[in-house]
């Protein structure tokens, strides 16, 4: 499809994964005119790779503001599933039975159990450290061979392919919106004021950009001279083949779908772009899963994949204006957070007001120091 040589907007929001297109969504239902771009298969993509968790539990543990704005966005998703759904059609298979998250030995548990204290005084996120008997009565199945484990009743998971898809639905539904195979190679400052997006099929002027291009935002942040603190981080997950229905409370290990499948992951592993999968991760991802579920022993694995994940130092996200009228989103979480991306981010784009609670996500906290990522949950 060709858009013409030159076309306006008011916004422009590079990269259509689930945070570009849950902004755009938002930006649509708020009446702008948006085109969001999307390079296609060829990036890296999280979005099509991950969890499907919707939690807030393990969230802020190296930034504390980020627990309560992770518990806001857990608490307006089944509002947003229910308008996403409304407008496509599309059953995003929300299920917010709580989460759990296993703690293999004693000392997993009594640190994992003093960051949720401290996260608690912070946002009031409610939690229960429990024992294998106890986690029994949400997870039938589950072994007593680990040291326990903390439940978040408000945490769940949808199906990120299907959230995914009903955000293209709906952005669709306006013409002109999506454009697909639509690589944006550089960002120029436009000829009356804004800004000139550049695709090889043409460019388009707007008066305002909204970079959300996942690790492609480290390229399109350097078209306007910021340079980002931003890393790939490749998660392996294992899916097996379909089940009768026995979990119906999701952990960061173990998830049942809803087509019966159990998705087993995911590693952290820091080994740059490389988006193969491993055998001894396989291995290891596995070994867990039955070490917590005996019965997945005679469950066949019938496929595996690796994706990105997007990471800042401290594991949050990353909402600034880092020139005038261009938005930088870029977070790990973007199905937690999805919802609030397309509610009150999509509304800070719209409007130029920060939600106050969003203030300590700029890009400045990372001025002073920039330590290492390390490994993180969620
Ligand atoms: C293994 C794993 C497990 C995860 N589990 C969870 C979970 O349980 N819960 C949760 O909330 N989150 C989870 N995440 C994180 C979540 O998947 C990401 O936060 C989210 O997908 C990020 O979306 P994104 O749109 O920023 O990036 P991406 O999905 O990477 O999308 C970026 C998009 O930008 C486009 N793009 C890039 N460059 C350009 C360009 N120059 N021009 C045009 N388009 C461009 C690409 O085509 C792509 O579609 C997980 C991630 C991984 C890897």
């Amino acid at each position: 499809m060709i858009y013409g040589k030159s076309t306006g907007v008011d916004i422009a929001v590079i990269g259509g994964g689930l945070v570009g297109a849950a902004i755009a969504y938002g930006l649509l239902e708020k009446g702008q005119s948006v085109a969001m771009f999307d390079e296609g298969e060829a990036a890296f993509r999280a979005s099509r790779g991950n969890f499907g968790l919707v939690c807030a539990g393990a969230k802020g543990d190296k930034l504390e503001d980020y627990a309560p704005w992770a518990l806001q966005g857990v608490e307006v998703w089944a509002d947003f599933a229910e308008r996403l759904t409304a407008a496509t059609a599309i059953d995003l298979e929300l299920e917010q039975n709580g989460g759990m998250v296993f703690c293999p030995e004693e000392q997993d548990l009594a640190a994992r159990t003093a960051t949720m204290e401290r996260l608690r005084r912070r946002s009031g996120l409610d939690f229960d450290v429990l024992r294998p008997a106890e986690i029994a009565r949400y997870m039938p199945g589950v072994s007593d061979n680990f040291a326990g484990g903390i439940f978040c009743s408000i945490d769940g998971a949808a199906n990120p392919l299907k959230l995914l898809r009903a955000l293209h639905a709906a952005v669709s539904r306006t013409p002109g919106a999506s454009r697909q195979d639509a690589r944006v190679s550089r960002i120029e400052p436009g000829s009356g004021g804004g800004y000139r997006i550049v695709t090889a099929r043409g460019t388009t002027d707007c008066q305002k950009v909204v970079l959300a291009a996942g690790l492609g935002n480290l390229a399109m942040a350097e078209c306007l001279g910021v340079k980002l603190p931003i890393v790939p981080m490749r998660g392996q997950i294992l899916v097996t083949e379909r089940h009768d229905p026995v979990l119906t409370v999701p952990s960061e290990q173990v998830r049942q779908n809803r087509n019966g499948t159990f998705l087993l992951g995911g590693s952290w592993e820091d080994v740059g772009y490389d988006t193969s999968t491993t055998f001894e991760v396989t291995r290891d991802i596995a070994a867990l899963a039955v070490r917590y579920f005996p019965f997945l022993k005679s469950v066949r694995l019938v496929r595996s994949w690796s994706a990105l994940r997007i990471l800042a130092p401290d594991n949050a996200p990353i909402y600034d204006e880092i020139a005038p009228g261009a938005y930088l989103v870029t977070c790990h979480s973007g199905v937690s957070l999805a919802a609030l991306h397309s509610g009150k981010v999509a509304g800070w784009i719209a409007e130029g007001i920060l939600p106050e609670e969003a203030a300590p996500f700029h890009l400045g906290r990372f001025a002073a120091a920039t330590p290492e990522p390390e490994v993180a949950h969620g």
